[in-house]
């Protein structure tokens, strides 16, 4: 099931800044003038490190991941 993030601080589900590491593989497809195409691009690893708001600053455990169509994600929605 998908998610999202809500900040338990302030309610805001649709603003945040989130910093992820990612290890991919892809296909660097060059044309012979040395212009580059990045094809086949695959997700190895993924990591997301650090998801703050962007209304209240909150980090960390303040901003809780829910699944979307939840209750729990109209808990305190007041965004615009
Ligand atoms: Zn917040």
């Amino acid at each position: 099931m998908a998610e999202r993030y809500r900040c338990t601080a302030c309610g805001n589900l649709t603003r945040f800044d989130v910093v992820t590491s990612r290890r991919t593989r892809a296909f660097h497809h060059y044309t012979i003038g040395g212009d580059l195409e990045i094809e086949e691009e695959e997700v190895l690893d993924e990591r997301v490190e650090r998801v703050s708001c962007r209304w209240c600053g909150a980090a960390g455990d303040t901003v809780e991941r829910v699944p979307v169509g939840s209750d729990a994600e109209h808990l305190h929605d007041h965004a615009p």
